[in-house]
This record gives structure tokens, C-alpha cells and sequence, in this order.
């Protein structure tokens, strides 16, 4: 920490742009992550792909990356958003997955410059971005991230006491009962499942990382970008049955920690 701490001091415009780079390499592998995590969710068996095996391919003609297509950022540009062998279209959201995650790496570091903040920041971003994209694709919060997230925040308010450890597990425990007594409420009352199990165990996460105090602020933001959401993705596609809560208490929890971190000046 305290080595971070000195390079963060030292160099700071070097240490931002590391920190860039960083996080257009994770955002790579993040963009694997939402590619293949939901099936091997969804298929419980060992034949899909892993997150490390096969190497990274064409999802079309399975051609294998070479190490110059295989760059963040550069190689959508280079390749002009095209696969080399079959010319098939490279998803765009890949592009956006590394581009954000180099910014946000960068943006947090130079406005959070205490290890401990920007670490938090990284740590909560990795696990919130892959969630809400495959929440917005496939409806699912898998457990493989939502859990090591909770731990994660537990461990960390233990570890650095930005947050006294009583209020993150107490913000664990009300994330998850709150949502699952709404869940069976509206289940009694209408009959219709309103939430996901996965859902709960967002806001139990969540609720590790900003603590029990901040559940309220937290639920009430999700719910308006929910909604405003569903508004919007119905103008856009008509008909919408479903609407993910996922994406909404992702953008909450970030921006509830954010605010608690720029109100302890760290
Ligand atoms: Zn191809």
C-alpha cells in the first residue's frame, strides 16, 4: 500500500496512465468474462468454454488470435472492428468494455489518490461491469462474481476500517433480507416473481461495501434508474416484459461508494 502510495505521490500523471493501461488489459478479460460466464452457467456441464481455455478466437470462424489482434483497443482499431480471417464484425461492446474500464482506472485513481480508495473503486468496477452486462443480455447475476464481491468488501472493510466491519456485515445481511421480503411480498400480492435471486445477493454485496446506513439511498437510486430504464428501452424496442434490476443497483452501489469516499477526502 504504502509503496503505491509513494509512486501515486511521485509520479502521479505516470501512475494515472499505468493505471489506464491496466485497466484496458482487465477490461479484456473482463469482455470474456460476459462473453462465456452465462453459459457455462446456464449449460452445468465441463464442455463449454472456460474463462482461460480455449485462447481467445473468432466466436465465428474460431481463427486464433494472433498477438497483435489480441491488444485492447488497438486491435479493434487496427482491424477496423473486423475479424482478419472471415471479416466477421467484432462486437462493439468489447471496445466499450476495454475503453471504459482504461478510463475509469485512470479517473479514479487521479481523483481517489489514497490506495485504498482507487483499489476499492477497481476492485467494485471488475465485478459491477461484467454483471451488468450479462444481466442486460441474459437476466442473470451469477453467483461466481456476486459472492467473491461480498467477501471481497467484508475482508477490505476488516483489513483498512474505512467502514467499521459491524456496518458492512449488517449491510450484507439487510441488502439480502430487504430485497427477499419485497420478493415474496410481491409474489404473495400478485403472484409473479418481481426480483431474482441473484438480485439479492447484488444488494448483500453491495451492501458489504457501503454499509447498512447507506441501503436506503442505494435501493431508492436503483429504483429510479430501473425505472427510467424501462421507460426508455420501451420507446426504444416497444415491448418489454422484463426489466433487469441488475445494471440499476450496479449504478447505485458505485455511485453511493464514490460519494463515500469523496465525503472521507481519502
Ligand atoms: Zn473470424
Amino acid at each position: 500500500m504504502s509503496a503505491l502510495m509513494i509512486l501515486r505521490e511521485g509520479y502521479p500523471i505516470a501512475f494515472c496512465l499505468m493505471s489506464g493501461i491496466l485497466g484496458a488489459i482487465l477490461g479484456s478479460f473482463l469482455g470474456v468474462v460476459v462473453e462465456r460466464l452465462p453459459a457455462r452457467v446456464m449449460a452445468e456441464d465441463a464442455a463449454t468454454d472456460s474463462l482461460m481455455y480455449p485462447a481467445s478466437h473468432c466466436a465465428q470462424c474460431l481463427h486464433l488470435l494472433n498477438w497483435w489482434e489480441n491488444i485492447p483497443l488497438f486491435s479493434w482499431v487496427l482491424l477496423r472492428g473486423r475479424c482478419a480471417h472471415c471479416n466477421t464484425a467484432i462486437p462493439l461492446r468489447l471496445l466499450v468494455t476495454e475503453g471504459l474500464t482504461l478510463l475509469f482506472f485512470a479517473l479514479s485513481c487521479w481523483y481517489f489518490p489514497a490506495p485504498q480508495a482507487f483499489l476499492s473503486l477497481w476492485i467494485v468496477w471488475c465485478a459491477l461491469l461484467p454483471l451488468t452486462l450479462i444481466d442486460l443480455r441474459h437476466l442473470l447475476l451469477p453467483d461466481a462474481i456476486t459472492q467473491p464481491l461480498l467477501w471481497g468488501g467484508l475482508l477490505l472493510s476488516a483489513i483498512t476500517g474505512r467502514l467499521p466491519l459491524v456496518d458492512a456485515l449488517y449491510g450484507a445481511v439487510a441488502g439480502y433480507l430487504v430485497l427477499w421480503l419485497l420478493y415474496w411480498f410481491f409474489l404473495l400480492l400478485t403472484r409473479r416473481e418481481g426480483l431474482g435471486y441473484g438480485d439479492f445477493k447484488l444488494l448483500a454485496a453491495l451492501g458489504a461495501w457501503v454499509g447498512w446506513q447507506a441501503l436506503p439511498t442505494l435501493v431508492f437510486f436503483a429504483a429510479v434508474c430501473s425505472i427510467l430504464f424501462y421507460f426508455c428501452s420501451r420507446r426504444i424496442s416497444g415491448e418489454l416484459n422484463v426489466i433487469p434490476f441488475g445494471p440499476g443497483l450496479s449504478l447505485a452501489g458505485l455511485t453511493v461508494l464514490i460519494l463515500q469516499l469523496s465525503d472521507s477526502g481519502l
